[in-house]
């Protein structure tokens, strides 16, 4: 606390983002990061620009085209909407943040929606932008219930798949949040970050439903977490609303770098096609083995699976990986203490993992013998 700090930076909550350990070589499964390298092609993109002009480097001495057209003329092209209905940000963290900023307010006295269990920025971005959110309680086994979205709100925001459950929500049931949403004037944000991985975009739907926001990234399924560029998909004023923001923060959010690349990954479907496969096979391996060892598996469309030892707490199973070199992701929240998220690794990753929990459960069970 600092006599400096305005009430705004005395009351916030800052969101903490997962380890990112550099004290020693683990295998990192805490941040659900793809364990696959980008497309060549986006490489060879940032190449070019470093290496363009006259001198090398050249035109990183010129800002970056702060409308991203090349960029979100790749977006517009990979989901078949319009040049106007994209919208490309500096990670999909920036994007939440802005579509919080222009579309939920804290003039409304009703609050928006999230359920309990679910990405835990929102209730952040809630507290930055003084919007006043309620919960809604995930069923016992962690589903959501579109049906508890449709109540008058201020706003409704989830991911889907849900993080950290990595549960899934079928198309028809978030139109139907949408069509309610709509008659009542408020946005539905869809936080699609991981649907590459087994759910459905709803983005097709945004000429349908005006009021529609699909939030995406390039850091999970496109390899490309430290690149920072997320998008978002909606009607066109949508779109405008989110521009007025970032162009009251920053007019280049995006930079040369950040464009060439991301939209030389978004043209290079064939090979995530085949990164994305290789890490839903890992998932469903791993998802088999834990059950096997009696673990509880959530059904994941995610690239990560949420689990429960059958003999450790959370922290404790949290701990003993640890100890053997694997960091996943522990979150101290009612309802969810006992459980893990584990991000899909590579093959080898993903083996090393499934012996650690072998040897942990092994040792629990002979000590009950
Ligand atoms: N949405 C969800 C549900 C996430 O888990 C994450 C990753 N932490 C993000 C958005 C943000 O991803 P990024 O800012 O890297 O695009």
């Amino acid at each position: 606390m600092s006599n400096y700090w305005n009430t705004r930076t005395k009351t916030l909550s800052p969101y903490v983002p997962g380890e990112q350990p550099r004290d020693r070589q683990f295998i990192k499964l805490n941040t659900n990061e793809n364990p696959y390298p980008p497309s060549p092609k986006a490489l060879e993109a940032i190449r070019a620009v470093i290496s363009d002009g006259i001198s090398a480097g050249a035109s990183l001495r010129l800002y970056p085209d702060p409308e991203c057209r090349e960029l979100r003329e790749a977006i517009a092209a990979r989901y078949k909407v319009t040049y106007d209905q994209v919208f490309a940000g500096n990670g999909s963290d920036e994007v939440l943040a802005f579509a919080f900023g222009a579309f939920f307010s804290s003039d409304t006295a009703l609050p928006i929606l999230f359920p309990d269990i679910t990405y835990s920025f929102y209730p952040v971005y809630a507290g930055l932008w003084d919007v006043p959110f309620r919960t809604i309680p995930v069923k016992e086994d962690f589903s959501i219930d579109y049906k508890d979205y449709l109540i008058p709100a201020g706003g409704v925001i989830f991911p889907n798949p849900n993080a950290p459950t990595g549960r899934v929500l079928p198309p028809d049931e978030i139109l139907r949040i949408a069509a309610y949403q709509e008659k009542q004037k408020r946005v539905l944000i869809v936080d699609e970050a991981y649907a590459a991985f087994g759910a459905r975009s709803v983005a097709g739907a945004i000429e349908e439903y005006p009021n529609l926001l699909t939030v995406h990234t390039l850091s999970k399924s496109a390899s490309l977490a430290g690149l920072r560029v997320g998008f978002a998909i909606g009607n066109g004023a949508l779109i405008e609303g989110l521009c007025r923001i970032r162009d009251s923060f920053n007019s280049y959010t995006v930079d040369r770098l950040a464009q060439a690349a991301a939209a030389a990954a978004l043209r290079d479907t064939a090979y995530y096609d085949g990164t994305t496969q290789k890490v839903i096979a890992a998932r469903e391996l791993a998802a088999s083995v834990l059950g096997k060892l009696g673990f509880t598996v959530i059904p994941s469309g995610a690239n990560f699976l949420f689990i429960r030892s059958p003999k450790k707490s959370g922290p404790d199973l949290f701990a003993l990986l640890r100890e053997r070199g694997i960091l996943v992701r522990h979150f101290n929240k009612p309802r969810i203490a006992d459980f893990l998220r584990v991000s899909i690794g590579t093959d080898k990753e993903m083996d090393a993992f499934l012996a650690a929990c072998i040897e942990i459960e092994d040792a629990a069970s002979r000590r009950f013998q």
